[in-house]
């Protein structure tokens, strides 16, 4: 029998210098950095994938033949699990918020051809619906944004990863969605040197970052995190967020999408014009989410 395939990636993912980024930052060319967490070999990879790992392989243990997860409807997460799914042979229930759309974009399109099936809620809790489904359909739960202590883990990895291949990281900006990336970050890193930018994602993104942390067994101290750049909604996108995806495509060629990373750089931007940033060098963690800027509509007009 060939042996499931439960390595998602290959790791390190790679950190490159972004040179014309930095001196339109007002940062030394060699004072900026990207982690590239968007490139990783499982349907268009993100942070998603890092954490599917450690959750897939307790939904293998556990005899798992049914996946459900929830999400906005373009949830990256929601893609990422369709497509841990498909390769581990599980089907794969997304319950997704609101009326199914007359077309499928972007990661919707995605979860229909990786196989998934879909479950609208409505004006339903997707969480009540999934917990429903999880019975009648024996389905192995897996959380909002794929985070729990558990799967936190794999950031806190990703954080060691990081301390070995920039020795000197003087902070590393993220976007905050469920707070699991951060979280992990940080239970490597400290408190310190971790920038979370808060996508609005939660309503208390502090209170769920500090909790994961202590049910990893570490301190979180005294967690950095910009609230500045929600603007009017987790679902909105900013004026900030709309120029840091111009100006990072302009100058690197690399492209942010309007949810998260679009928000993460919009935080760094203002970090640097503002000479918040610590000394050494700033990484930015690259955490994907493409397909979302294929199904943003705000972003197309
Ligand atoms: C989910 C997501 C995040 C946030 O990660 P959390 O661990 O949920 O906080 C950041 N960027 C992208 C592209 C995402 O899809």
């Amino acid at each position: 029998m060939i042996e499931m395939k439960m390595h998602f990636f290959l790791r390190p993912t790679p950190v490159e210098a972004v040179p014309r980024l930095a001196a339109a930052l007002g940062i030394p060319p060699d004072g900026l950095f990207f982690k590239r967490d968007d490139l990783m070999g499982l349907a268009g990879g993100g942070n998603k994938v890092r954490k599917l790992e450690i959750m897939m392989a307790d939904a293998v243990r556990r005899g798992a033949r049914v996946l459900v997860t929830t999400g906005a409807q373009q949830s990256n997460h929601a893609r990422l699990t369709a497509a841990a799914g498909a390769r581990l042979g599980m089907h794969v229930i997304l319950v997704l918020a609101g009326e199914r759309p007359e077309k499928l974009t972007g990661n919707l399109l995605l979860d229909q051809i990786l196989g998934a099936e879909f479950v609208f809620a409505g004006t339903s809790d997707t969480e009540t619906i999934a917990a429903e489904l999880a019975t009648e359909r024996d389905a192995f739960r897996i959380p909002f944004g794929g985070t729990n202590a558990l799967s936190a883990e794999a950031y806190r990895q990703a954080g060691v990863e990081l301390l070995e291949q920039v020795p000197d990281l003087g902070s590393v900006t993220v976007a905050v969605g469920s707070g699991g990336t951060m979280a992990g970050l940080v239970a490597a890193i400290g408190a310190e040197r971790v920038r979370g930018v808060d996508s609005g994602a939660l309503k208390d993104a502090r209170a769920a970052v500090a909790r994961l942390i202590d049910e990893m067994g570490f301190a979180s101290g005294a967690l950095r995190i910009d609230e500045e750049q929600v603007g009017a909604g987790y679902e909105y996108l900013t004026e900030a967020a709309r120029e840091a995806i111009d100006l990072t495509a302009r100058m690197e060629g690399i492209i942010l999408d309007p949810t998260y990373t679009g928000r993460a750089m919009a935080g760094l931007i203002s970090a640097a014009r503002h000479h918040r940033l610590p000394e050494g060098t700033a990484v930015f963690l690259h955490t994907g989410g493409l397909p979302g800027l294929f199904g943003n509509e705000q972003i197309q007009s």
